[in-house]
């Protein structure tokens, strides 16, 4: 046989687009990094399981690499670094660049906010002598994938006398976890009648947390009345102090590889924090770039980017406009000729689910980050559809640096749908386009990511933004 290309090989070679698993590309060297880089994501995964922690954490980590906190009245020049917690919940870090900021700016947007499970204001009851919580969920979830999981406990309350109280149970290895039970299948002949999103309903997403009553021959509720006295034990806590807190039940378990190969990383919340992680890093590395460097780590993307540290909100803008007003400029002067990397994830082809996938354009496990044009659903409604000058721009940036990359669409026409963050930023007139790591069972408690891609993700974002 001889080693030489055919014409139509040749031919193929140079006219069709072909795109290989990142670890045929990548050579040992950089895959070690890659698993390297991954070993500090799983740590970020494993300890920042709310939006609070990770906003926390990049603020912290952000003041740890020499970052100054924000000050809107202060001026800066190229090579300054400061980051800004809004409200506990979001960040931006921001590394000032040689341009001026009439240069424009550039953005890399993620969000750090999961779907998980909420507490409701009066949470707490009892039924037939077990203590419960009722729960509402957060952004969308398939509910039956949270019952019958250990559960942990996170949250911050506002006590009566407005001193703040940070709770979490249920992390630890020796703290207890918590549960939503689901019917035996025994018994489970009705239940299984349901369709699939009512397997379990959302008035049903009950969490177990406890079953031994307080002491007494006399009283009612005393399972119930165990538990606040526990609360109140542990936490100086009473049933009010519910209304004025925030609770949120997440998976209790850890990250941790997936496969014989080791090439995977499973854990809860990949969506958004495995573009957050990469774009932190990124941020954390940039220093004094040609343009202004904006790492936006924001909340509230899964329920529609609304409430004031969401995207709608109008807290990025203000902070351009504030960093506009230092070199005199207006913030629109600053926006029109941004960019910005929205740092989102898509969904991965599922062999086992390839029906709701359009293979031409589907996004692969291990096939690079992937760059997404537009998502929305029923004819591009919701969506910012990135321009074929941008989408040039970035496809550009890439190539140039060696970064492995494929394109994605969020499922077949009418198939479904979904929106991230880049129409909020779109709409304060900059280009952009979703940018982001695929994930398999994407929502569910534990979904799944390549280590090659989440790699990837850091370069590009490092790229961007350098
Ligand atoms: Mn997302
Ligand atoms: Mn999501």
């Amino acid at each position: 046989m001889s080693e030489e290309k055919t014409n139509v090989e040749k031919l193929q070679e140079e006219l069709c687009l072909n795109l290989k698993n990142a670890a045929l590309i990548m050579d040992d060297e950089e895959i070690k990094k890659a698993d390297e880089f991954c070993q500090g994501y799983k740590h970020f995964l494993s300890n920042c399981k709310t939006e609070r922690q990770a906003a926390a954490f990049a603020a912290e980590a952000a003041a740890k690499a020499g970052f100054e906190p924000f000050d809107p009245k202060a001026s800066y020049k190229a090579g300054d670094r400061v980051y800004y917690l809004h409200r506990n919940k979001a960040v931006i870090l921001t590394s000032f660049g040689k341009k001026s900021l009439s240069e424009g700016v550039r953005i890399v947007a993620s969000h750090i906010d999961a779907p998980r499970l909420d507490l409701k204001p009066t949470p707490l009851y009892e039924d037939s002598e077990l203590a419960l919580l009722k729960t509402h969920y957060y952004g969308g979830i398939k509910k039956y994938q949270w019952a019958a999981i250990p559960l942990a406990l996170h949250g911050l309350v506002i006590l009566k006398d407005g001193s703040r109280l940070e709770v979490s149970i249920g992390e630890e290895e020796d703290e207890p976890k918590f549960v939503i039970t689901d019917l035996l299948p025994h018994l489970g002949a009705e239940q299984g009648k349901r369709p699939l999103s009512e397997g379990i309903k959302g008035e049903e997403l009950n969490v177990l947390v406890g079953s031994r009553p307080f002491k007494s021959d006399s009283g009612s509720e005393l399972v119930k009345l165990n538990v606040l006295r526990l609360l109140n034990e542990k936490y100086s806590m009473v049933e009010a102090d519910f209304i004025s807190a925030e609770f949120e039940l997440v998976p209790a378990y850890k990250a941790s590889d997936v496969g014989l190969d080791r090439s995977m990383i499973g854990a809860y919340g990949h969506d958004d924090r495995v573009c957050a992680y990469p774009s932190l890093m990124a941020a954390l590395d940039c220093k004094a770039p040609e343009y202004t460097a904006v790492t936006v780590l924001t909340d509230k993307e899964e329920i529609g980017s609304s409430g004031n540290t969401g995207l709608q909100s109008s807290y990025l803008k203000d902070f351009i406009a504030d960093i506009a007003a230092s070199q005199n400029l207006s913030a629109r002067e600053v926006l029109r000729p941004s960019k910005c990397l929205s740092a989102d994830v898509n969904a991965a082809f599922d062999p086992t689910f390839p029906n709701v996938h359009d293979k031409l354009n589907a996004a692969f496990l291990n096939k690079g980050i992937v760059v997404t044009k537009y998502t929305g659903s029923r004819g591009k409604s919701g969506t910012s559809d990135a321009s074929a000058e941008f989408m040039g721009e970035v496809r550009k940036i890439f190539d140039d640096a060696g970064i492995i990359w494929q394109t994605g669409s969020l499922g077949k026409v009418d198939e479904g749908g979904g929106g991230t963050v880049a129409q909020y930023v779109a709409n304060l007139d900059v280009d952009v386009v979703d940018v982001g790591v695929a994930v398999l069972s994407m929502h569910a408690p534990f979904e799944v990511v390549s280590k090659l891609d989440v790699y990837m993700a850091y370069k590009a974002f490092s790229t961007f933004l350098a």
